[in-house]
């Protein structure tokens, strides 16, 4: 097989946000305008609910005005201790950590594996002291976390589980929704979502008895019209969001294929290609096709920061996520030097991982760029 490399004319980014057509799209925002009903738990926003309630296979789910907003509720309804440590993956987006701060809880960073790059479950459990009161798990990349460990350690420890499925949207372990694992489960439906609702997100769980109190904390606290009762925020949807999730719904699934063979394409050609590992989803779990990291190992002979240069020449622009390390940022700076632990794996994986473009439009020329440049500099 031949790759020719070629300039792209215009920036080719990781991602590229699933849209609807523009008249369907019209069509909704004017039944909304004519209804006169734009937010507060609108018809929309009741249908995107139920929808997505079968589609994660979760008991429940209620709808966030984005993931981050969600996140922050679901650890404030578990009624964590003051003041409290939660047990976190340093690789990931900045939102994870931060929603453990916006809490006054204090996020504790654990070391994520070598292969799926998720939270390694000894350094969990070396990372519990009598201050720990959660572990917040993020699925990255999709991967799932080893949901059964972590579920075990949070038993042996009397510890709640959170999980950040931002990026694992319709995944399944074993046949079961991610967001079925854990306490409370997170998804984003930001614009570089799988699937997206502009922004949005929302809380999948198993417990009943948390539905009422995480509709409560979403809308202000607000228990009737006279009677305020919690410390809530306005985390609610509305209704513009609700209608282009819809929208979206219907196109998500079709949109993974093409993702499936894109996939395919660039991990049959770097498979052969010495010094690029692909890490690859574990047997039992499906994939939910948000990124395509490689792993541009040691006996690469460019490094990955060369690489991403390399493949910007061309117009390719590759994100190096995650790095920086959220355990390197200047806000959690103090903490690390209380954190014993090496995190050699995230640290290594930071310089190494690099994601390329990945969405289902991205055109067949500039996959075979991108693969002719990772061919061209591995001789
Ligand atoms: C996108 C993302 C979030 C935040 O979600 P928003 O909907 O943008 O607030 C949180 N965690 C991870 C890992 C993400 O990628």
């Amino acid at each position: 097989m031949k790759y020719n490399i070629k300039k792209s004319n215009v920036p080719i980014y990781v991602t590229r946000p699933l849209l609807p057509k523009i008249e369907d799209f019209e069509k909704e925002v004017r039944a909304i305008f004519h209804s006169q009903w734009l937010t507060n738990m609108g018809k929309k926003h009741n249908t995107l609910e139920k929808k997505l309630t079968k589609i994660l296979k979760t008991p429940h789910s209620l709808l966030f005005n984005n993931g981050t907003i969600g996140l922050m509720v679901a650890l404030k309804a578990l009624n964590l201790p003051e003041k409290s440590e939660v047990i976190t993956s340093p690789f990931t987006f900045a939102a994870t950590p931060h929603c453990i701060s916006w809490n006054g809880l204090t996020p504790v960073f654990a070391d994520i594996e070598a292969d799926t790059m998720t939270i390694d479950t000894a350094s969990i459990v070396r990372c519990i002291t009598p201050k720990t009161s959660a572990i917040l798990g993020v699925h990255i990349y999709g991967f799932p976390c080893h949901v059964d460990q972590i579920s075990r350690i949070a038993f042996d420890y009397n510890l709640k589980v959170v999980y950040d499925a931002a990026h694992a949207f319709s995944t399944e372990i074993d046949g079961k929704g991610i967001g079925t694992f854990g306490n409370i489960t997170m998804f984003s439906f930001h614009a570089t979502k799988l699937f997206n609702s502009i922004e949005g997100g929302c809380l999948t769980f198993n417990d009943a008895s948390l539905v009422k109190t995480i509709r409560n904390l979403r809308n202000f606290g607000i228990q009737s019209e006279e009677m305020v009762d919690e410390v809530g925020i306005n985390g609610k949807m509305n209704e513009i969001q609700a209608a282009l999730g819809l929208l979206n719904l219907k196109k998500f699934e079709k949109e993974k294929k093409k993702r499936a063979s894109i996939k395919n394409m660039y991990t049959q050609a770097f498979s052969e290609i010495s010094g690029i590992r692909i890490p690859e989803m574990p047997s039992n779990a499906t994939s939910s096709y948000q990124y395509y990291p490689v792993i541009i190992e040691d006996n690469y002979p460019i490094s990955r920061d060369e690489l991403y240069l390399k493949l910007k020449k061309y117009n390719i622009m590759t994100r190096k996520y995650f790095y920086p390390l959220c355990s390197d940022y200047a806000c959690y700076g103090e903490h690390n030097l209380r954190n014993n632990e090496k995190l050699s794996n995230a640290n290594k994986l930071k310089n190494q991982v690099l994601c390329l473009p990945f969405y289902g439009d991205l055109e067949k020329s500039v996959i075979n760029t991108i693969i002719g440049i990772f061919i061209k500099f591995s001789q």
